[in-house]
């Protein structure tokens, strides 16, 4: 049976993009309530997030970009000096400036941290955050609703103690801001399967997209049309994931699981089914390598929490009765108070037979040079030891931190049941490595 830890910060639903935006973070509380109301949370570890410090975000983003960040605004968005401070790091009306949006993206990031980190201290099998997977987010800029790329900080944490990082995009979109992270290092493989044509956002991906010096052949992309259903996602999916675990060997594996390739999606045009989108991360768990699970898009909010509640439960091995349990938000899933979602056998899928077997022979002939190139191996010193860094927070009711995430979950959780049994641990901010510790030399063996 797996070791599931899931990270959830109850004021991560609260926060607003603004009128009309079409990324809700209120679809995390839905998840949220999914999990407790079908009694999911009895086989997680449940941890509240610490938020992500400065430097933990400097990993990737440059520090200009993240001291803005913490200074902008709404009012100041508004000041016309600095218009050109908005613009250069692609504050836009996808990604504009709403309030809190500091301390949401570092709650956000200190999630998938934490995923990472637990990880690393072999604590977990799979570690789920449903608030992350901002896959677009630039160094220093923000794109497609992404701030900071909470992946590229976890998977920097992963490579402090993994030789090689599997990185799979199941969104709608190109997982362009990790891609371009990683397209020079052999040690992260990307794979996003992605719409691709028609100057649809973010523009890149084509199959022929490899990776740039060592890194070449290490960004498998997978382009689609419109209305690509469960079996020629699966054509693709299966046959690339299974060439990638031979040649490529990860030591774990990060999967972006947005639900924007969904059937229905409000900005997407797929056609996957909850169950079809859900096998795809069943076949990468049977691997049986430590996971994260991130979310990403998802813009029917409904849809959304319904496939992430489903994914939760798929990754606790549990199969969870198709009639959605009374919760607070049952306005949501009417009429039909179902969990899964089925394709659309009307919609045009415009992903020919030959189409599809023509990327699957592309992104074979790159895999196959992989095959035959010497994998990265990664001597690390000083492997970090648990003890030295993670600091479990003393439960002490005196303080307001504590407080805060005990009212909060009380909030959240039915009323029947005993919060000690959900809120089994707290973390605390972890101290960060020297840098120099990052690609550093010792025997890897002692974590294989
Ligand atoms: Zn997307």
């Amino acid at each position: 049976m797996s070791r599931v830890c899931y990270f959830y910060d109850q004021n991560v639903g609260e926060f607003d993009y603004g009128f009309g935006h079409p990324m809700k973070p209120l679809r995390n509380k839905l998840v949220h309530h999914l999990i407790m109301e079908y009694g999911i949370y009895k086989r997680l570890n449940i941890y509240k997030p610490w938020r992500a410090t400065n430097e933990q975000m400097e990993m990737f983003h440059s520090k200009e970009y993240i001291d803005f960040l913490q200074r902008v605004t709404p009012e100041m968005a508004l000041q016309p000096h600095f218009k050109k401070s908005l613009e250069e790091f692609n504050f836009t009306d996808d990604c504009p400036v709403f309030e809190g949006l500091y301390p949401f993206v570092q709650t956000v990031v200190g999630s998938s941290l934490g995923c990472a980190m637990k990880i690393n201290e072999r604590a977990a099998d799979i570690c789920v955050n449903w608030s992350g997977g901002l896959h677009h987010a630039k160094k220093s800029q923000a794109s497609g609703f992404c701030y900071i790329n909470d992946i590229v900080c976890a998977i920097l944490e992963l490579l402090k103690v993994h030789s090689r990082v599997l990185y799979i995009d199941i969104d709608h979109h190109h997982g362009d801001g990790v891609e371009e992270a990683f397209k020079a290092t052999n040690r992260v493989m990307t794979f996003s399967l992605h719409k691709y044509g028609d100057n649809y956002f973010p523009g890149t991906g084509d199959v022929d997209e490899i990776g740039i010096d060592e890194g070449k052949n290490y960004s498998i992309n997978v382009p689609l049309k419109d209305g690509i259903n469960d079996e020629g996602y699966h054509r693709l999916f299966y046959p690339i994931i299974d060439r990638i675990m031979e040649v490529f060997q990860p030591s774990v594996v990060v999967m972006q699981c947005g639900a924007d390739s969904l059937n229905g999606d409000r900005l997407g045009f797929f056609n996957l089914s909850i169950q079809g989108h859900c096998d795809c991360m069943k076949y990468v768990k049977k691997f049986g390598l430590p996971m994260i699970l991130v979310g990403g898009g998802g813009y029917t909010v409904s849809n959304t929490a319904r496939c992430w509640c489903y994914e939760t439960a798929a990754a606790c091995d549990l199969n969870i009765p198709d009639q959605i349990p009374i919760n607070d938000y049952l306005e949501y899933y009417v009429p039909d108070m179902k969990i899964t979602i089925s394709t659309n056998p009307q919609m045009k899928n415009c992903n020919s037979r030959n189409y599809i077997e023509d990327i699957l022979n592309k992104v074979m002939i790159i895999l196959e040079d992989v095959g035959n190139s010497n994998l990265p191996i990664v001597q690390f010193t000083n492997p970090p030891r648990i003890d030295e860094h993670t600091i479990e927070m003393q439960i002490d009711e005196d303080q307001q931190d504590f407080n805060d995430v005990s009212n909060g979950f009380i909030r959240d959780i039915p009323l029947n049941i005993d919060s000690d049994e959900v809120i089994k641990m707290y973390t605390e901010p972890l101290p960060i490595y020297p840098k120099s510790k990052l690609f550093c030399t010792q025997n890897l063996k002692e974590f294989e």
